[in-house]
């Protein structure tokens, strides 16, 4: 791999490729595969992950916004693509470029089906997304007849799938409740399959749910952070390839005697004769400013070097004392060597903020 000479953001298709076949190895060959490549795919290049994943065979893709759908149906992408959270106002978009939705009230079905009928639709599809304790988004189990009313009464939309959102999958503590959960959505399919009488994809789990919940995947599975190398957190499965490497460069090196500060606000003092690295990267890039105080390592020529003091927007210092390196080396941030979950932990934080917070400005890089 070539040496960094500006931050960018590497991104390993190999090892996305690698996580996919794994997830998939978990579940039976007939299960679909939802690769959910919201928020810039966790903050990496939504086209490019999704058309690598396109051509690997992935059935379906899931997005949280409309506009999110557009940008992969404008890059090529022809397979099925869910938008979980849609809002009315892109209805008639959301119909142009064939995405479909999941619809989770009343009122938005209504809505829906207004904008469906309005187009002249027949059937167009649409997820049904039910709570059954993530008490985020959903119909409650009770709203099913009703449902069934609205739909039945109507030609332009179809019911073809029907989820739900588990809240705990990762931890061992929780495991009476999602099985609780997943005991609801089991009776939730079951009185759609009697009430709708026409067949409907299940789905419910996601990446922690496939290592931990196998035996519920339904007809599909739906896989965001696993496919990026991370999940389960804090034990990630050891199987799993971090997918993106954050590299920088040192800009400039200082030599500072004792008693000197470094940084905004003056947070770092040297107790000592200490040498700091000036790297070309700061919170305005998703590095925020919890990280600095010395509670974070960056890696320097297979050394870790502390963040000290205050993180800037475009900068951070970190101490070299005792790493020899020059100007213009290449520090890793996170990334195979030190995984984004690690680097996160730091901060009391996880691999998924820490990704998807990463700035538009970085460069990404394909490798
Ligand atoms: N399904 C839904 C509804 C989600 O909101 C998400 C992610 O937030 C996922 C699936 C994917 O979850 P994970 O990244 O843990 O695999």
């Amino acid at each position: 791999m070539a040496k960094a000479e500006e931050t960018v953001l590497e991104i390993d298709l190999k090892a996305l490729g690698h996580n996919y076949r794994y997830l998939r190895s978990k579940i039976k060959p007939e299960t679909k595969f939802m690769a959910v490549v919201k928020a810039y795919a966790y903050g990496s290049d939504s086209v490019s992950i999704a058309k690598h994943l396109q051509d690997l065979g992935v059935d379906y893709f899931a997005v949280a916004y409309v506009n999110e759908g557009i940008t992969l149906r404008e890059g090529g992408i022809t397979a099925p693509i869910l938008v979980l959270h849609p809002q009315k106002i892109h209805f008639k978009t959301l119909i142009e470029h064939r995405l479909e939705p999941s619809i989770y009230s009343k009122a938005i079905l209504a809505d829906f089906i207004a904008t469906a009928q309005k187009l002249n639709t027949l059937d167009y599809p649409i997820h049904l997304k039910f709570n059954t304790g993530l008490n985020r988004l959903g119909f409650s189990a009770d709203e099913l007849p009703e449902i069934s009313v609205l739909i039945q009464q109507q030609q332009a939309v179809k019911i073809i799938a029907i989820l739900s959102h588990l809240a705990a999958t990762e931890d061992s503590k929780e495991t009476k409740f999602t099985n609780l959960q997943l005991h609801r959505f089991d009776a939730i399919c079951q009185q759609a399959d009697a009430l709708f009488k026409t067949k409907t994809l299940k789905h419910v789990l996601n990446t922690s749910g496939i290592i931990n919940y196998a035996h519920a995947q339904y007809d599909m599975v739906r896989s965001g952070i696993g496919l990026y190398g991370y999940g389960n957190e804090p034990h990630v499965d050891e199987a799993l390839q971090p997918v993106m490497t954050l590299k920088t460069i040192i800009a400039q090196k200082h030599s500072i005697p004792s008693g000197e500060s470094v940084g905004y606000n003056r947070k770092y003092k040297s107790s000592s004769e200490t040498v700091t690295a000036t790297l070309p990267l700061g919170h305005a890039d998703g590095i925020g400013r919890q990280y600095g105080q010395g509670k974070t390592f960056v890696s320097i020529n297979g050394h870790m070097a502390p963040i000290i003091g205050n993180v800037c927007m475009d900068m951070i210092m970190v101490d070299v004392s005792n790493i020899e390196c020059s100007e213009g080396d290449e520090v890793i941030i996170f990334g195979k060597e030190l995984p984004a979950n690690t680097f996160s932990q730091t901060a009391e934080t996880i691999s998924y903020e820490l990704l998807t917070g990463l700035s538009q400005r970085i460069k990404r890089v394909l490798t």
